[in-house]
């Protein structure tokens, strides 16, 4: 049974069609991916399940209840990370749980300090790059108790040894609780490492043509620790 569902949604910025006819399900604890050039609307589709935009035509369900612009119902981590300039990176990354009630501050740290942000705890935003800000909007994302979880190319803005570093993390997470991730990415490679299903988005305007078979099982766990032993 589906978690999340899109039936035949379309979105139009004046003269400008972005998606038309736009299906797409995810069934929960599925790694489902969006691959799509830029100005595919892959944000778009984001925004418009994460209720900040609302569609011009067709459904949104959540466990078959509309979710058309309520914000909220899933944790959405967009493509430029909106961190808050007066809370440290702990009350930053503790913001998703906080609004949902359910504050779970040793995991936090945890996961702080997993993603190399040991020295940042109680550090500002401002003083940040762009990629270590791009690593606490991820580790909220992570953290927020909603049953879907949209991460919009969380990882473009990381360095290469980095990237790959933060990709094992989510698999490594995602093989062992399995949650429900919706994916974008524009790099092909990307999608293919990491998702069970890949849907690609035509130029615009935007509509799912293609569901692309990934060709080969992703690596188990094992062999990933073990690459990642080769790594160190
Ligand atoms: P992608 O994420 O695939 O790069 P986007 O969804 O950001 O693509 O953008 C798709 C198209 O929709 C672009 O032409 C962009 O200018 C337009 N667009 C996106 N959001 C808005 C908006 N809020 N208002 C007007 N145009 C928008
Ligand atoms: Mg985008």
């Amino acid at each position: 049974m589906s978690l999340l569902s899109i039936e035949n949604v379309s979105k139009r910025f004046g003269e400008n069609e972005v998606i038309r006819g736009l299906s797409l399900d995810v069934k929960a604890g599925e790694f489902v991916s969006i691959l799509g050039p830029s100005g595919s609307g892959k944000s778009t589709i984001f925004n418009l399940i994460g209720g900040l935009l609302t569609p011009d035509e067709g459904t949104i369900r959540l466990q078959k209840e509309s979710i058309i612009g309520k914000r909220g119902s899933i944790s959405y981590m967009p493509q430029t990370p909106s961190l808050l300039p007066w809370r440290t990176i702990l009350h930053n990354v503790l913001l998703g749980q906080e609004l949902q009630g359910n504050i779970n501050r040793e995991k936090a740290i945890e996961m702080i300090e997993k993603a190399g942000l040991k020295e940042y705890i109680h550090s500002y935003p401002h003083e940040l790059s762009g990629g270590m800000k791009q690593r606490v909007a991820f580790i909220r994302a992570l953290l927020s108790p909603q049953p879907i979880i949209l991460l919009d190319e969380p990882f473009s803005a990381l360095d290469e040894w980095t990237r790959l570093g933060m990709q094992k993390w989510l698999l490594d997470i995602w093989d062992s609780h399995r949650p429900t991730i919706l994916f974008v990415t524009h790099n092909i490679e990307e999608a293919l490492f990491l998702s069970d299903r890949i849907f690609v988005l035509s130029h615009r305007p935007s509509h799912v043509i293609s569901e692309l078979k990934v060709p080969f099982s992703r690596p188990r766990n094992e062999e990933l620790l073990l690459e990642n032993r080769f790594l160190e």
